[in-house]
């Protein structure tokens, strides 16, 4: 049986909502979106919102015991008994830190990293091409469908939204604290669990399937 518990890694863009999406549709457990969480809440204005927005405005980081409390909040929920997919965290040694003290009392066995690795410049490209339809959540690059105006996923049209962070200069400040405080993390996970390293400048489908065939692979 293939691995349920899993930590999608990689740059702002390298693809982890997409495959996390994906992912969590074919092995039927919940994808866990640190971010969507944080917009959900700026959207609703939420007292977490109000704290989050400008600080997500920025390209910097939430605050860690922000964080791990809505972490711990969600993988301690029966949505995720039989496994969950985490997309966005942990984005610091602190949040690794916090979240094995939480893994140890599930007791629900240890995550398997998917590292989707991607160029930087290939990632200000497609960033400034993302685009999240408002009315299923599907996101898109706009150089890769067929009708700009409407979605692939519902057909709603003129429905794209560009994220207020996937501006350039955010764009830009969110990979600096990406490979100055997230990529070390690795370095943490390194000697505890599987990294499964896989090429994220592939079409969609062909990321898919080598996250599938490595899965696979580490299950067997
Ligand atoms: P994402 O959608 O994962 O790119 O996250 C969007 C933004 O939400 C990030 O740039 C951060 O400001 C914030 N965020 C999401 N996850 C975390 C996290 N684990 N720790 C701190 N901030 C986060």
């Amino acid at each position: 049986m293939l691995k349920k518990q899993i930590i999608m890694f990689g740059a702002p863009g390298a693809g982890k909502g997409t495959q996390a999406k994906i992912l969590a549709g074919k092995l039927n457990v919940p994808h866990i979106s640190t971010g969507d969480i944080l917009r959900n809440a700026v959207a609703q204005k939420t007292e977490l919102g109000l704290k989050a927005k400008e600080i997500m405005e920025k390209g910097e980081l939430v605050p860690d015991e922000i964080m791990v409390g809505i972490v711990k909040n969600v993988l301690f929920s029966d949505s995720c008994k039989e496994g969950y997919i985490l997309d966005g965290f942990p984005r610091t040694l602190n949040q690794a830190k916090l979240l094995d003290e939480i893994i140890e009392q599930l007791n629900n066995g240890y995550p398997v990293i998917i590292k989707l690795l991607v160029d930087d410049e290939v990632i200000i490209q497609r960033l400034s091409m993302r685009r999240v339809c408002k009315v299923c959540g599907t996101i898109v690059n706009l150089n890769q469908i067929e009708n700009p105006n409407k979605c692939p996923n519902c057909g709603a049209e003129n429905s794209f939204v560009k994220r207020d962070d996937d501006k350039e200069e955010v764009i830009r400040r969110r990979l600096r604290v990406y490979h100055e405080t997230t990529q070390p993390v690795l370095e943490y996970y390194k000697n505890k669990t599987e990294i499964i390293v896989v090429d994220g400048a592939q079409p969609v489908d062909n990321v898919t399937e080598n996250i599938l065939k490595k899965l696979d692979h580490s299950a067997g």
